[in-house]
């Protein structure tokens, strides 16, 4: 099954985490699945290789040049998902956005991943510019998924989010799929995202609970598919993996004003 999707969220929300868990989680479907870092941390894809990816593929590109081949740019990981980092500078120099471009065109013109593959980006963007924009102004994702928790900095990012999903999906194949709410525990937190995720034209796809095991599965370099399959964090993520494959009702977002999202976060968390 061909799918093109990306994850797009504030840093440190939970990007990462999800996207790995939603891998696992398809590719126990029987799914072929590539995961493709675009974050200059380097660590979207470590739960599922059970390391640091350091052959990103600007490393490889700067290490081999043209003789760069595709098995040094993927690599296979938990139940077989092809794993990919684009890489980026070293913190303070040069442009992370423009490492996103270089690894994306490099990846295309080798031909590195599967015709037939879910493709899942996980893309650092707190607002959609530059570099970070080029999954979906490339055309390299069309599904779209915001993740946020209900605090304001999320909301005002995943906002900031859907404005660019906004722009590109007057002219293309773009469409947000839906908010994907990863709590942290604040008050009234589902009913805000339901109500800021219907604001935005789209709906809260799955919420997703914090959970002790996330961080134990972390700390022993797995997802929590692999380090605590029978748990319900685990079924969380196996109905969120499938309800993406799943999902039709793509939809064209309708951006808040920043005073509109102050208020609806202040009818909800202020009791
Ligand atoms: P991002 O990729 O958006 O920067 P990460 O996926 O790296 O964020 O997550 C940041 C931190 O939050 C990690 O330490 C991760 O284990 C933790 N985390 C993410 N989701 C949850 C959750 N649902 N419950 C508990 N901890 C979580
Ligand atoms: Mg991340």
């Amino acid at each position: 099954m061909q799918k093109k999707i990306a994850f797009y969220g504030k840093g440190g929300i939970g990007k990462s985490t999800t996207a790995a868990n939603v891998s696992a989680a398809w590719a126990e479907r029987g799914y072929k699945v590539c995961q493709i870092g675009c974050d200059p941390k380097n660590d979207s894809t470590r739960l599922l290789l059970g390391r640091v990816c350091s052959q990103t593929v600007l490393e490889m590109v700067k290490k081999y040049g043209e003789e760069v081949k595709k098995e040094q740019l993927v690599h296979i990981g938990f139940g077989g998902v092809h794993c990919v980092e684009a890489g980026g500078p070293e913190p303070g120099v040069g442009c992370a956005g423009r490492g996103i471009i270089v690894a994306l065109e490099k990846l295309k013109d080798l031909q590195a991943l599967p015709e037939d593959a879910i493709i899942l980006y996980d893309v650092l963007g707190d607002v959609v510019c530059g570099g970070f924009a080029v999954p979906i102004r490339e055309g390299y994702a069309t599904d779209i998924y915001i993740v946020s928790s209900g605090e304001l900095m999320s909301l005002y990012a995943a906002n900031n989010i859907a404005k660019g999903v906004a722009r590109y999906a007057s002219r293309g194949p773009v469409r947000l799929g839906g908010i994907i709410g990863n709590s942290r525990g604040i008050v009234n937190e589902q009913a805000l995202l339901q109500e800021f995720a219907k604001s935005l034209n789209t709906s809260l796809v799955a919420y997703i609970p914090r959970e002790r095991t996330v961080n134990k599965a972390e700390i022993h370099r797995k997802t929590v598919i692999e380090f605590a399959a029978a748990s319900p964090q685990a079924a969380i993520y196996r109905q969120l993996a499938d309800f993406i494959c799943e999902n039709t009702a793509l939809s064209v977002p309708t951006p808040m004003a920043f005073t509109e999202l102050e208020e609806l976060v202040l009818a909800y968390g202020d009791d």
